[in-house]
């Protein structure tokens, strides 16, 4: 279990979720992507292997969820609202695409069905926490900022993620990264992964299947990176630390730490092969993080952040 984890053990840890800007950024953000079409896959060919279900909502906080039955180990969608019915297709389709990645690069085959429970906006994604997740209400309270959190469907007891569709842009990228939060959770894990690493291999893993909503991301970063307004990795360690990052934003660029931590798997993977994350991952409950990272890449935590920057202020980063 991550040092970091505020919930409680059973719960898995809610290191993981995906935070919202605050509501000026967001409101800016939503018009930027507002003529970004959210249709599933980013090939739009048809996916071979697991398939996805979809189930409508039951009744909260009961002994049935929605999540019951279906082919075992594919992940299950179930929606909770009118509205959602469009989404469900594309987070299914994309949750498929993303079980059969976890299984090739990661090594991961879920034994039981991953839920998806998808609520239509804020107020319903904190009441879900608590009756399908088993939040306890103060702590759901807290999530009222995110569009995204994993744990548990106490129905089933089958790792789960959360999603608030409150932006429907966003909601196929933010179902495919909590999936690799699950995946992340069942690996060998080194001791004290940073919570850059984290979030920045979930959102490299949801790029490839779901491409960011803000397609110029990399140029984003790049301009604040030569600004000096760029976090760094090191300041990015602990949830504590993401989540004031995060909360904090920059109306030009809500999302500069989930950028900056993209750009660092991506770096990673580019220097040191595809395999690199998973590879640390699964280094072992017995070796601490840093020294798991040196011996994939060869460089230190600090050594690394140097060349990520380097990369990033280098001439043509981000300009294609
Ligand atoms: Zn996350």
């Amino acid at each position: 279990m991550s040092d970091i984890c505020r919930a409680p053990s059973w719960l898995r840890c809610d290191n993981a979720a995906t935070m919202r800007a605050p509501v000026a950024a967001v409101i800016a953000l939503s018009a930027a992507l507002a003529t970004v079409a959210c249709a599933g896959g980013s090939s739009g060919d048809p996916s071979p292997g697991p398939t996805a279900s979809i189930a409508p909502s039951k009744s909260p906080r009961a002994a049935v969820s929605g999540c019951e039955g279906g082919p075992d180990g594919s992940p299950r969608v179930v929606l909770h609202g009118e509205g959602l019915d469009s989404l469900g297709p594309a987070i299914s389709k994309a949750l498929a695409k993303a079980s059969e990645r976890s299984d090739s690069a990661y090594g991961y085959r879920p034994s039981t069905s991953i839920c998806a429970h998808v609520f239509p906006g804020d107020r319903e994604f904190i009441r879900g926490l608590h009756d399908q997740g088993g939040f306890d209400r103060a702590t759901a309270a807290t999530y009222e900022k995110f569009l995204g959190t994993f744990g548990r469907d106490i129905a089933t007891g089958n790792d789960a993620i959360f999603i608030n569709a409150i932006l429907p842009q966003r909601v196929v990228f933010i179902a495919v990264h909590e999936y690799f939060h699950v995946v992340q959770s069942h690996l060998p894990r080194p001791v004290g992964v940073p919570t850059w690493f984290e979030e920045g291999i979930a959102d490299w893993e949801a790029q490839k299947i779901e491409p960011h909503p803000q397609t110029n991301w990399l140029a984003l970063l790049v301009s604040s990176q030569r600004a000096g307004s760029a976090p760094s990795l090191s300041s990015l360690a602990t949830w504590d630390q993401w989540r004031t990052t995060v909360a904090q934003g920059n109306p030009a660029n809500p999302s500069a730490g989930y950028h900056k931590a993209r750009a660092a798997a991506m770096f990673l993977e580019e220097t040191d092969g595809e395999g690199a994350a998973s590879e640390i991952l699964h280094s072992g409950a017995t070796t601490l993080f840093e020294e798991a990272f040196r011996a994939v890449t060869g460089l230190g935590l600090a050594e690394f952040e140097s060349r990520l920057e380097a990369f990033l202020l280098a001439p043509g980063t981000g300009s294609q």
